[in-house]
């Protein structure tokens, strides 16, 4: 590298810690060194907002507060805690690499990036950023904020999902951690900050922002054209029919999601896809057959109660729910361990993997559920007061 692009490297580099002493926010996982802690921290902040995390950051400490207890749980347990931060696969992995972590006596936590980046659920941003943050180690990191903030530094116009712009950033994040000669944690939590709170997607503080010297969209007055727009997202609406089956003890039938579906490990009210049937008698007719294959019992499905929508990727989903009645008793059927289903990839029969339980509306309180599931446990508690 050129001396000069080196001493710009430092310059940036320079600016951006002097700002973030004066301006950062005092977020809790900022305060430790451990990795197990930024770990948990960073899995958690995938796609979800600081504020929504800082709670269930503390609580899952509190609850785990080393790798030992969180290899150590039922990964029900887990989901409980991580109920309402969405991304439920998250949660699975962090079990999963916790378990990994002990079982090869890697405990506390792995000290290299490259053994970092062996775990399940951790790709190079986290496994850079628990390595610098923890140990200092000089590892770049490009995430949502930073990438925006370096395709505005070097005045990069391709769209940032591009691998060729992936490659371009990464290369430009090595480079300012290899041009600062201190420790780098401290600097990739500066340049992270300045992206979230002064390179802002729209409208960036320009006027207050320590690089505005060294950047190049800001001098050729193209700040709101870089980073490129992203293409549309294409939505697909979904309709769904969802069964709220009850017994003669009030307890309400539910199905824990399996592996290949969507929120594995979850539990949820049957629900079944309907998008394609037009009429409801047909849809009604549609679910209770398919509730037959499963179950080997026929529901009598009553009126619609309630419905919510909601949206899982491109997906815009419509879930309506009906009540039902069973005739007989169908007894819950549960899987022995958290291997069992697990194991299950290419099912011979889908009604295998399917395990059920009875439950009350108190106990839908503590049960780890999708987040739709959620809002009808919550409406059937409300409806019950
Ligand atoms: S000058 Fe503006 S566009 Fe450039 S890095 Fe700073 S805030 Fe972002």
């Amino acid at each position: 590298m050129a001396r000069s692009e080196q001493e710009r490297l430092k310059a940036i580099a320079k600016a951006a810690i002097a700002w973030f002493t004066e301006h950062h926010r005092d977020l809790p996982w900022r305060k430790t060194r451990d990795a197990y802690r930024i770990w948990i921290s960073e899995c958690m902040l995938q796609q979800t907002q600081v504020a929504t995390v800082i709670p269930y950051y503390e609580r899952f400490l509190n609850r785990f507060p080393d790798v030992h207890r969180l290899a150590s749980a039922q990964l029900d347990e887990v989901y409980q805690l991580w109920a309402g931060l969405g991304y439920y696969r998250r949660a699975r992995q962090l079990h999963a690499a916790a378990i990994e972590i002990v079982e090869s006596g890697q405990t506390p936590f792995p000290t290299h990036r490259d053994a970092i980046a062996e775990l399940p659920g951790i790709g190079r941003y986290t496994a850079s950023a628990i390595a610098s943050f923890a140990y200092d180690q000089p590892c770049g990191i490009v995430e949502a904020n930073t990438q925006r903030l370096y395709a505005r530094l070097i005045r990069c116009k391709e769209p940032l999902s591009d691998s060729s712009t992936q490659r371009t950033l990464w290369e430009f994040a090595e480079a300012i951690v290899s041009a600062w000669p201190h420790p780098t944690g401290e600097l990739n939590q500066s340049l992270m900050e300045l992206g979230s709170q002064v390179c802002k997607p729209r409208d960036p503080a320009c006027g207050d922002c320590p690089l505005r010297e060294h950047c190049k969209a800001y001098r050729f007055g193209e700040t709101e054209q870089i980073p490129a727009a992203k293409p549309k997202k294409l939505i697909t609406d979904l309709r769904e029919i969802g069964l709220l089956i009850s017994d003669s003890h009030g307890r309400w039938l539910l199905r824990r999601r399996h592996s290949g579906e969507r929120w594995a490990g979850l539990w949820d009210f049957p629900r079944y896809d309907c998008t394609e049937i037009q009429s409801e008698s047909a849809a009604l007719e549609f679910v209770a057959g398919e509730f037959h294959k499963l179950y080997g019992k026929r529901p009598e499905v009553g009126s619609q109660c309630m419905s919510v929508r909601h949206s899982v990727t491109r997906y815009r989903i419509l879930l309506r729910c009906f009540e039902a009645r069973l005739e007989g008793r169908l007894t819950s059927r549960r899987k022995q361990s958290d291997s069992e289903l697990d194991s299950y990839s290419e099912p011979d029969s889908y009604s295998e993997l399917e395990e059920f339980d009875w439950y009350t509306t108190e106990d839908l309180g503590s049960l780890a559920l999708s987040s739709s599931g959620r809002k009808v446990a919550d409406w059937l508690e409300n409806r019950g007061s």
